[in-house]
């Protein structure tokens, strides 16, 4: 199952949205960063101001997108949603922004994928709530500066390390999401669950949780499939052996690695004899980018304990070897 969103299909995206959390109170997790932020936008509405630009970033699924319409909700303000790779030119930007009324948030995903214009074009938006627009075309051709409401920008990216340091720098107000504990996911899960309307044991929802990647996309992603076996192989309802029978249906790793991990953690071994390994020979080795691989893949690879960061390069543990079925063999060849 990927972590991503673009493999779903309409209906799934329905369903994605209806599970989406509205408010503070319903979104799960996260502690640090909701305490922030509920501080700023009480604070924004006391004043009636536009709450500062706000950065969260961090691997996919974990809810950018979910603060960003939560935060539009809390503030009580409209949200308009556009992407990095959509906006190929200012002009796009331009209709987005004077359309937002005062408060407003624009919301860009994958926001280091911003050409550079747009990203310039971006700058005096958000600096001083002013854009130029190129008016006519030919001889008479000219800008002209308008004002825009004041507005709040809510960028999201995976990436943070491929966002230039003038952009970053325009944030406020910049969050980093973690992935959840089983715990949380396992309480994601059955409030899911309750909004799909299946009944679920506990013990079913701990054990779909565990295998989730530490990701509430894929535990919901996990919850409806094993809703469609629940219905068509069980009584309906999910308990935990339909839970096993399905997640070892759907070729689920126990620990809700997925592929690319599951390669990375195979080439450290059998490459690397376990590493370490210096990141860019790993990347190469594995055909994924580097920094990818050190801001999607390795951070749950890494709170998970099956790989170490030394200053040496990465490092698989013991676990990782357990977890593939392989044993070590040591260096001297004892
Ligand atoms: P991102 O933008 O980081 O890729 P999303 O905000 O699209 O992630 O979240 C993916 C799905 O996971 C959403 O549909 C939402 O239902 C669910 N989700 C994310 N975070 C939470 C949370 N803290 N509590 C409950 N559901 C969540």
């Amino acid at each position: 199952l990927d972590a991503s969103s673009e493999n779903l299909s309409n209906e799934e995206h329905d369903i994605e949205r209806a599970l989406r959390p509205l408010s503070f109170d319903d979104f799960a997790g996260q502690d640090q960063v909701l305490e922030n932020l509920k501080v700023f936008v009480q604070a924004a509405n006391l004043r009636g101001e536009a709450l500062d630009h706000t950065l969260f970033h961090g691997p996919p699924g974990l809810g950018k997108t979910t603060l960003a319409h939560i935060l539009a909700n809390e503030l009580g303000v409209g949200i308009k949603v556009t992407s990095g790779p959509v906006l190929d030119k200012p002009g796009d930007l331009a209709g987005l922004l004077t359309n937002l009324d005062e408060r407003d948030v624009l919301f860009i995903d994958e926001i280091h994928r911003l050409s550079p214009i747009v990203e310039e074009y971006l700058y005096s938006a958000m600096e001083d709530y002013k854009i130029d627009i190129m008016i006519e075309t030919g001889p008479n051709a000219r800008t002209v500066q308008i004002n825009l409401a004041p507005f709040t920008l809510i960028g999201a990216t995976t990436r943070s390390g491929l966002l230039t340091a003038p952009m970053r720098a325009r944030f406020g107000i910049q969050s980093r999401l973690q992935y959840y504990t089983t715990e949380l996911l396992s309480t994601i899960v059955t409030r899911s669950a309750h909004i799909l309307n299946v009944p679920i044991d506990i013990d079913a929802a701990i054990e779909i949780a565990g295998r989730s990647r530490g990701t509430p996309r894929i535990a919901n992603a996990l919850l409806r499939r094993v809703r469609d076996f629940a219905q068509i192989k069980g009584n309906g309802s999910i308990d935990l052996n339909i839970s096993q029978f399905s997640l070892k249906a759907l070729n689920v790793d126990a620990h809700g690695l997925d592929e690319m991990d599951n390669k990375i953690l195979t080439t450290l071994i059998e490459k690397f004899k376990g590493g370490p390994v210096g990141i860019t020979t790993l990347a190469t080795a594995v055909s994924e980018n580097a920094e990818t691989i050190e801001e999607v893949y390795e951070p749950f690879l890494i709170q998970q304990g099956f790989i170490m960061r030394t200053p040496r390069g990465r490092e698989v543990t013991e676990l990782a070897y357990k977890h593939l079925g392989k044993t070590r063999h040591n260096n001297l060849g004892g």
